[in-house]
């Protein structure tokens, strides 16, 4: 049969359902989600249709069907699994022109209301299954899972209603495998016209990004210029006040260690708006990948995350504000390795304490070397160990043994 789709604008127009049973209530409740004011006509309710009136989102005329019911509305949905009332709904409804919608019969039903997906930013997805609504819930499921993973192309082709600032997503992108981004970090990135990525991020998403995309390197790449943190926050700031989507994909969490707070104060100082999408942190993820749970029942129930990036003391700290139990996780700890371990020995952390560190956590070229805080200096400088790594002291190391690596490593 030929149909003619069509989106219809309902907001503040007088709608009816007719039936009270839970075809009625799912009916009510989308007509009442598109801005609908809606009646009702039934003698009784079932329980989601008598919570929406308890809300007061739709009006309950409790008695059957009458003629006149129609007069005024612009729309009806009838449910009420009584043929012969269903008929007559359906007949008013021709006569007086107001489309009607019947869940009984689709083949005497003048409109039908599609599978329907809503995406992000406006996308709204209408299928029909050519009167198999199984299989157009089947199609819709595959798009909707599709727009949930990112991978169609939904970016705007056309700015909507010309928004005269855009938006900034400061964005966890993991520990650098590209299957540990979240879902919305993934969604947000195929809505984005600009993304500003760091050297830890997962960059092999970048290769589906659409060739117009701009993408602008923060890395820290040897030898090549890198970006300050002030250039950072300003070409975020420049790219939103354009009207732009911006993605600023970190690696990790945006909230540790990553400056994000910091961009989210400078754009919201500059009233552009912003939302945080956390991501794995390497804190946690990387020792995980190496079979390392940073607690464990029995060793320890705490761990502490501490920065070697900016000298010692933090991890003195550290050391002496937590039990001896507390595993001590070191971020950006490759540097100051040696002085480390000595200043944990010193503030009271057994010489023997296993120590395990993580390079290139989730990666193919992942390595895990183990020691003690007596020998582990030697051992990283004997194996070249690099940063990006994490450092995990505790007991929890010796774990790594019994549960072993969880994903491919070197060693
Ligand atoms: N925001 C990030 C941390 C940024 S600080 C997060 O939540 O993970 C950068 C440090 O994180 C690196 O020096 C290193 O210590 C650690 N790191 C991040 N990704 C890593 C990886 N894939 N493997 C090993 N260490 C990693």
């Amino acid at each position: 049969m030929a149909t003619y789709p069509v989106f219809l604008d309902l907001a503040g127009r007088r709608t009816l359902v007719v039936g009270g049973g839970p075809v009625a209530a799912r009916r009510a409740a989308s007509l009442v989600e598109s801005g609908a004011l809606v009646e009702v006509v039934a003698p009784w309710l079932c329980e989601d249709l008598a919570l929406l009136v308890a809300d007061r989102r739709v009006e309950w005329h409790a008695r059957e069907y009458a003629a006149g019911d129609l007069d005024g509305a612009w729309f009806v949905h009838t449910a009420t699994g009584d043929r012969l009332v269903d008929d007559a709904v359906a007949a008013d409804a021709e006569a007086a022109r107001v489309w009607c919608v019947r869940a009984d019969d689709a083949s005497r039903s003048a409109a039908w209301t599609p599978a329907v997906a809503r995406g992000a930013d406006g996308v709204v997805l209408a299928v029909s299954g050519g009167g198999d609504p199984g299989r157009a819930r089947a199609v819709r499921d595959a798009v909707a899972a599709a727009l949930d993973a990112g991978t169609l192309p939904v970016r705007r082709t056309r700015a909507a209603a010309a928004p005269a600032v855009g938006v900034v997503h400061l964005v966890g992108g993991g520990p650098g495998d590209e299957e540990l981004l979240t879902v919305r970090g993934r969604r947000l990135l195929a809505q984005a016209d600009v993304v500003v990525v760091d050297r830890l991020a997962p960059r092999s998403v970048l290769a589906s990004l659409a060739a117009d995309v701009e993408v602008i390197d923060c890395g820290k790449t040897p030898g090549h210029h890198q970006l300050t943190q002030d250039q950072i926050n300003e070409v975020l700031v420049d790219r939103a006040r354009q009207g732009l989507t911006v993605v600023r994909l970190k690696g990790g969490d945006p909230f540790v260690l990553g400056r994000g707070g910091e961009e989210a104060l400078y754009c919201h100082a500059a009233g552009v708006p912003v939302t945080v999408v956390p991501g794995v942190t390497s804190v946690v993820s990387v020792p995980a990948a190496a079979g390392i749970p940073v607690t464990h029942r029995g060793v320890t129930t705490s761990f502490a995350l501490v920065s070697a990036h900016d000298g010692i003391d933090p991890v003195v700290e550290a050391a002496r504000s937590h039990s001896v139990s507390t595993t001590l996780v070191l971020l950006m700890g490759v540097r100051l390795l040696r002085s480390s371990c000595a200043a944990l020995i010193e503030a009271g952390r057994p010489a023997s304490t296993p120590v395990a560190i993580v390079e290139r956590g989730w990666t193919a070229s992942q390595r895990t070397t183990v020691g003690t805080l007596a020998d582990i200096a030697d051992l990283a400088e004997a194996r070249g160990v690099e940063s990006p790594a994490v450092v995990v002291v505790g007991d929890v190391v010796a774990l790594r043994s019994r549960l072993g690596p969880f994903s491919p490593e070197l060693d």
